[in-house]
C-alpha cells in the first residue's frame, strides 16, 4: 500500500464525494494531499478526517486569481505537485428549450474551463521543475452520448475527454500523462440535486430515478466513490506511465467503447 510514497496530490472538489475518496485512497497509498474545494470549511473537515498531512486548500476552478492562488499555495505547503486530479464540477439539466444562458456559462466555466486552466497552472509547475507528473480528469458516461434533459452536462463532459486527449497528446513530452476517468451514475450527496430535477420534470417520487437508474446498471447497483479508487490510483502511479490521453470508463458495464 505505498504506490505513491512521497508523492503530493492536488484534487479539486476533495471537500466531499468522489474527490474525497480519492483524497483519501491516495494518502493510505503514501502521497501528501492537498484537498482543494470552494467550500474552504468541509475541506478543512475532509483533510482532519484523512489525516497523514493532508491540507485545506481554498480554490475556485471558475476563477483564474483562485487557481493560481491554490496552486501556489499548495506547492508553498507541499513543496510540489505530482498529481493533480481534475475532480470539481457541477451538474445542471433542463429541457432544451428552457435551458438559461447563464448555467451554460457557469458550467463550462467549472467543468472545462476549471480543468483546462487548472491542468494549465499545474503543467507549468511540473515543467518547471523538470517534467513529470500524473494529471487525472473527471470525465462521465454523460460525456460519451447525449441525454434528452441533460445536454449541458453532457457537453461539459465531453469536452472534458476531447482536452484529456489534446493534452494528453501534448504534455505526454513532458513526461506529464494525461488520462480520465469516466463513472457511470455513484452514489453520493452529488445524486440528491439529480434526483430532485428528475422528480420535477419526469414526476418521480423522491428516489425512484435512483433506483432505476442502479438497476439498469449491468453490474447490478449503481456505484460508489470507492469502486473508482483503484483506477484513481492506477493513473496517478508509475505503473501508468504509458498511458497517454486515455478516457478509462468504471461503470459496472454501462458503456462499451
Ligand atoms: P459532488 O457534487 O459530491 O462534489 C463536488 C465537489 O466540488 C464539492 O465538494 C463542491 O464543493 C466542489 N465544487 C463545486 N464547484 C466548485 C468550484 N467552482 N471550485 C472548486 N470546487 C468546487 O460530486 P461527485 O458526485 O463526487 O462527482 C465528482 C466528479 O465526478 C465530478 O467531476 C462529476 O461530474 C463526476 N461524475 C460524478 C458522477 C456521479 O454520479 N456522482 C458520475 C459521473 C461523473
Amino acid at each position: 500500500m505505498s504506490r505513491l510514497a512521497g508523492k503530493t496530490a492536488l484534487i479539486t472538489g476533495a471537500a466531499r464525494g468522489i474527490g474525497k475518496a480519492f483524497a483519501e485512497a491516495y494518502t493510505r497509498e503514501g502521497a501528501v494531499v492537498a484537498i482543494a474545494d470552494i467550500d474552504l470549511a468541509r475541506a478543512k473537515i475532509a483533510a482532519a478526517d484523512i489525516g497523514g498531512g493532508a491540507i485545506a486548500v481554498k480554490m475556485d476552478v471558475s476563477d483564474q486569481a483562485s487557481i493560481d492562488a491554490a496552486v501556489e499555495e499548495t506547492v508553498a505547503e507541499l513543496g510540489r505537485i505530482d498529481i493533480l486530479v481534475n475532480n470539481a464540477a457541477i451538474f445542471t439539466a433542463a429541457p432544451i428549450v428552457e435551458i438559461e444562458r447563464a448555467d451554460f456559462a457557469r458550467a463550462f466555466d467549472i467543468n472545462v474551463a476549471g480543468t483546462l486552466f487548472t491542468m494549465q497552472a499545474v503543467a507549468r509547475h511540473m515543467v518547471e521543475r523538470g517534467g513529470g507528473g500524473k494529471i487525472i480528469n473527471m470525465a462521465s458516461q454523460a460525456g460519451r452520448r447525449g441525454e434528452a434533459l441533460v445536454a449541458v452536462y453532457c457537453a461539459t463532459k465531453a469536452a472534458v475527454i476531447s482536452l484529456t486527449q489534446s493534452a494528453g497528446l501534448n504534455l505526454i513530452e513532458h513526461g506529464i500523462n494525461v488520462n480520465a476517468i469516466a463513472p457511470g451514475v455513484v452514489d453520493g450527496e452529488h445524486w440528491d440535486g439529480v434526483d430532485a430535477f428528475f422528480a420535477k420534470y419526469e414526476g418521480k417520487a423522491p428516489g425512484q430515478k435512483k433506483k432505476e437508474v442502479g438497476a439498469a446498471v449491468p453490474f447490478g447497483r449503481m456505484g460508489v466513490a470507492e469502486d473508482l479508487t483503484g483506477m484513481a490510483v492506477f493513473l496517478a502511479s508509475r505503473e501508468a506511465d504509458y498511458v497517454v490521453a486515455q478516457t478509462y470508463n468504471v461503470d459496472g458495464g454501462q458503456w462499451m467503447s
